[in-house]
């Protein structure tokens, strides 16, 4: 048996505008150079095991990250 983390899709949808809106100078450079990723290239989702709960963050390219996690809710 193996351990699945999910995101809810209200924290897919931040995580989403979050990298759209993010000051990200790694966008900038994809941007100058025509060549947009594909979101899976840009960013990866961590997920943090701590005694209160999952705290899922999503990293970008440019090392900029987002807690997904409203930590009121753990
Ligand atoms: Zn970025």
């Amino acid at each position: 048996m193996g351990i699945i983390f999910e995101l809810t899709s209200a924290q897919e949808a931040e995580a989403k505008q979050w990298l759209e809106e993010h000051a990200c100078p790694a966008r900038e450079l994809m941007e100058k150079k025509r060549r947009i990723p594909a979101l899976g290239e840009q960013v990866r989702f961590v997920f943090i095991p701590t005694f209160l709960g999952i705290i899922a963050v999503v990293e970008c390219a440019c090392g900029a990250h987002h807690l997904l996690t409203d930590l009121s809710d753990l």
